[in-house]
């Protein structure tokens, strides 16, 4: 099968693109290959090892070469090559620490996943990074030094939905040379393409909707050709590969990627609906919303407004009765998966900042963050209904 990302659709490239038909026994299924040792000498002349990321299963997220064949996650971010990580942590440290070294600056965005915070926050400034914060392209481009290497970014950005302008990120960092990086977790490559904008290098946690099950720790890297062999050369000496039967276990949550990120859309987007409109919510953030502000960004850059929201209570002390009365959607931690979760950002996802922090990033107390699920959206809006009634 020849499968051609620039012209097949993105549903087309999540079942066929980067699958390892099966010689052997004519398996659609791409073979789990558990070895950790492999023939050496090979006519290849290659080391294969699971922790030099190499091995048939992580290969068939990983393409050097854009034309040898398209792989699933290049093709599905448009990008020439994809290392997979064990952890999204994993590909965030990774790629971080392979590019900044003492005496360097980077600037990244006031309101990030809490342990992207914690990673860059704790680790860097040890290791002689300077860091800078901002909320937007003009905050980065003012907090610019001779000695930046780069700006990272989330967009929509966890827990908050905030939206960066992404092609005018993507100029700034090419005016500068500076490396532009987003986490694409929220987004999904189904609703959003950075690399097609200029930005240098998308990160997701594929933990969240790539594998789509909450059943996977993993992480992604999605790049040029030239960012991810230096990165990957970073990767061996950190040793934070994907295994190759979580490896098998994403590539078949990646089939059903597209599918299911339509619901999370229609899902997310009837309930921010809902819950703008209820006398009980004082605040609602999802980029789909008219209100939201920077819902214009949002629907240039986005093809659809993803499946995370979050929201504020009028009456912040009624979030745990909220929580207890709620029966379908389920108070956990995580994203992404296809049952709806709840959280509340300032006791878990963000508990190690100071309260200051929180402030500065505008997570109060009472916020509380949805990640929809592929649920009938009708029981979703009946258990907000209920959960959120006033006796
Ligand atoms: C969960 C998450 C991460 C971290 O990914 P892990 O797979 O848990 O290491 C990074 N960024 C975002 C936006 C996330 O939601």
């Amino acid at each position: 099968m020849t499968i051609d990302p620039h012209t097949h659709g993105l549903s087309t490239l999540c079942i066929h693109a980067g699958t390892h038909l099966d010689q052997a026994t004519g398996g659609a299924c791409s073979p789990i290959f558990t070895s950790t040792a492999y023939a050496f000498p090979n006519p290849a002349n290659a080391n294969i090892y699971p922790r030099y990321f190499n091995t048939p299963n992580q290969q068939v997220f990983n393409t050097p070469n854009q034309q040898v064949i398209n792989r699933k996650l290049a093709a599905l971010e448009k990008g020439e090559a994809a290392l997979v990580f064990g952890s999204g942590m994993a590909a965030i440290s990774t790629l971080l620490l392979a590019h900044l070294k003492p005496g360097d600056h980077a600037i990244f965005q006031n309101d990030l996943y809490g342990g992207s915070m914690r990673l860059i926050s704790s680790e860097l400034p040890r290791l002689g990074v300077q860091l800078s914060w901002g909320a937007n392209v003009a905050e980065f481009a003012a907090a610019l030094r001779p000695e930046t290497r780069l700006i990272y970014v989330e967009s929509p950005s966890n827990p908050l939905l905030h939206c960066i302008d992404l092609a005018e990120l993507a100029a700034l960092g090419k005016r500068h040379g500076v490396l532009s990086v987003i986490d694409n977790t929220f987004a999904t490559p189904i609703n959003q393409n950075p690399l097609a904008l200029g930005i240098d290098a998308v990160i997701h946690s594929a933990t969240k909707y790539l594998n789509g099950h909450s059943d996977v720790n993993a992480g992604v890297l999605v790049a040029s050709a030239e960012i991810v062999n230096r990165v990957t050369a970073s990767a061996v000496n950190f040793g934070g590969m994907l295994d190759a039967h979580a490896c098998s276990q994403l590539e078949r949550g990646l089939k059903t990627l597209a599918l299911r990120v339509q619901r999370h859309n229609e899902n997310a987007e009837a309930l921010a609906g809902f819950l703008a409109l209820h006398p009980a919510v004082s605040k609602v953030n999802y980029p789909g919303l008219p209100e939201h502000p920077e819902h214009a960004i949002a629907a240039r850059q986005m093809r659809g407004f993803g499946g995370m929201l979050s929201f504020e209570l009028r009456r912040p002390e009624q979030l745990d009765r909220l929580l207890s009365r709620l029966r379908i959607v389920m108070p956990a931690l995580s994203l992404g998966g296809v049952e709806s979760l709840i959280c509340v950002p300032s006791r878990s996802t963000h508990r190690t900042m100071t309260p200051a922090e929180r402030q500065r990033a505008g997570i109060s107390d009472g916020l509380l963050r949805v990640s929809a699920g592929i649920e009938d959206v009708q029981d979703l809006i009946d258990d907000f209904t209920a959960a959120l009634a006033m006796e």
